[in-house]
């Protein structure tokens, strides 16, 4: 499948090269020629499947004919945070760079005057997380009516930060013979009763299943020992034993404070390390990244919270420090690396109290992860098994293997363990002035983004997620 088979223009096929995108993703390819009909779609994809270039390319034609007119912007993107909607803005640049385009970007902190003014002058595009555009309806500068294409990206999501309610409110705004397309990367009941509110006949197109891994990553488990400072040799070695073929790397810990802590042992080891996590503001976290897709620092140490929803191109490898808590966790935090068809390795270190969450985790993608170097006993699984019943009600069971750990043999192999040594922009400026500028004022992204960032403190990732009361 190529580019020209879509249906698209020349102008945007020039930019697709430019892009440097030699041929459509799996998402790519599906979406494209139903969206350009103008049908409803509903993309059953994540982040990494090249599923913004899916709906921003469609949205490209169809702004060629016609124009916008004063306050009533064309198409609307809606997406759940800033970052996202940041992301998207500067897709339409990179992508929409042979077109004249008028694009407004309603996130927390941009100036309402600034938006307002492209609003007034007829924008083609309006990119906006739900709170900071139902801000703007409501100081009546802006009129929906006109809206052609309205895009739900990573609706999922918006459901776990509570922006239904909002999301239902803003589609009874816009006119009911638009076209809708809409994302998602998994597909729970709530999201597909929206589905079936919002769309018309969709045409269902699906990358891949949402609770598979892709085959582009080499995913292995690696055995760990409980203590902390010997758990940190051992992603020492993890990391030594694949000298030169990590390019860059995001590390996944848990807990904020085990992120910190790693970042300073990294540097303190003179790894080129930075750390992204709940306590940074967003300029903070977007100042993170630049250095981090400039290849200024080779290892991000990210909590998931803090990670969520970031898109970081090209990620070599994925290390998780800790075994995710849950098993989706898992399936977000290795799609970040293996992206657009390229290679990717996702290594996990696990200790005898995570053999449990292996275990969920195999399940839920399908298949079982190889170990490198030795993997665990029967004898040793059971034995992890009974003493985490043991330890029920007594809390978690920290520091309880000792025997293998600092006092012990300092991360080094368990006894009669065969385990050998681990083998061998603008978009962004503007989301950047952003975050300099003053707070939103309701923006429930923001309140959601705050939830987070306070739940992230030492808190296991279950129970930072957001409960849906409806
Ligand atoms: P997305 O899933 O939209 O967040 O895209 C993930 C990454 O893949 C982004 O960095 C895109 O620039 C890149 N990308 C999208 N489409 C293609 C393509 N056809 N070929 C190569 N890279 C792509």
């Amino acid at each position: 499948m190529s580019f020209e088979n879509l249906g698209l223009s020349d102008r945007i096929l020039q930019a697709v090269k430019d892009a440097g995108f030699a041929e459509p993703t799996e998402i790519q390819a599906q979406a494209i020629p139903p969206a350009i009909e103008g049908k409803d779609v509903l993309g059953l994809a994540q982040t990494g499947s090249g599923k913004t270039a899916a709906f921003v390319l469609p949205i490209l034609k169809r702004l060629e004919t016609g124009r916008a007119r004063a306050r009533m912007p064309r198409t609307l993107i809606l997406e759940p945070t800033r970052e996202l909607a940041a992301q998207v803005h500067e897709a339409f640049e990179q992508l929409g760079r042979h077109h004249k385009l008028k694009i407004a970007l309603l996130i927390g902190g941009v100036s309402f005057d600034v938006q307002s003014r492209i609003i007034d002058r007829g924008a083609d595009v309006l990119i906006a997380t739900p709170g900071r555009l139902i801000d703007h309806f409501e100081r009546g500068k802006l009129l929906l009516t006109g809206i052609e294409v309205l895009v739900i990206d990573e609706a999922d999501r918006m459901l776990d930060m509570g922006f239904i309610p909002d999301i239902e409110r803003i589609v009874k705004m816009l006119p009911f013979t638009r076209q809708t397309l809409f994302f998602s990367a998994t597909m729970p009941k709530e999201i597909q009763r929206l589905v079936d509110q919002f769309l018309h006949l969709p045409v269902r197109v699906e990358a891949q299943p949402p609770s598979s891994t892709a085959d582009t990553i080499d995913q292995k488990l690696v055995l760990a020992p409980l203590d902390e400072a010997a758990k940190r040799e051992r992603l020492r070695e993890v990391i030594r034993a694949r000298e030169g073929g990590i390019s860059n790397a995001i590390i996944f810990a848990n807990r904020k404070k085990t992120v910190e802590v790693l970042r300073k042992s990294m540097e303190k080891h003179e790894f080129s390390a930075g750390a992204l996590h709940g306590d940074m503001d967003q300029y903070q976290r977007l100042e993170m990244l630049q250095k981090f897709r400039d290849g200024e620092i080779t290892y991000l140490i990210a909590s998931d919270v803090a990670a969520r929803g970031l898109d970081i191109p090209a990620v070599s490898h994925v290390i998780n420090y800790d075994t995710p808590v849950t098993a989706e966790d898992y399936v977000h935090r290795i799609g970040r690396t293996g992206r657009a068809g390229r290679k990717g390795e996702a290594v996990t270190l696990v200790t005898p109290d995570d053999f449990k969450a292996v275990a969920a985790i195999e399940k839920l993608i399908g298949k079982n992860i190889p170990w490198e170097g030795e993997a665990p006993t029967e004898e040793e699984i059971e034995r992890a098994a009974r003493k985490k019943s043991r330890g029920r009600g007594r809390g978690p069971a920290r520091g309880g293997d000792r025997g293998r750990g600092k006092s012990g043999r300092g991360g080094q192999r368990a006894k009669g363990s065969k385990r050998g040594k681990a083998r061998p922009k603008e978009g962004a400026d503007e989301a950047r002035k952003v975050a300099r500028g003053p707070k939103d004022r309701t923006d429930n992204a923001r309140k959601a983004g705050d939830k987070a960032r306070f739940s992230d403190d030492n808190m296991p990732a279950f129970l930072a997620r957001p409960v849906n009361r409806d």
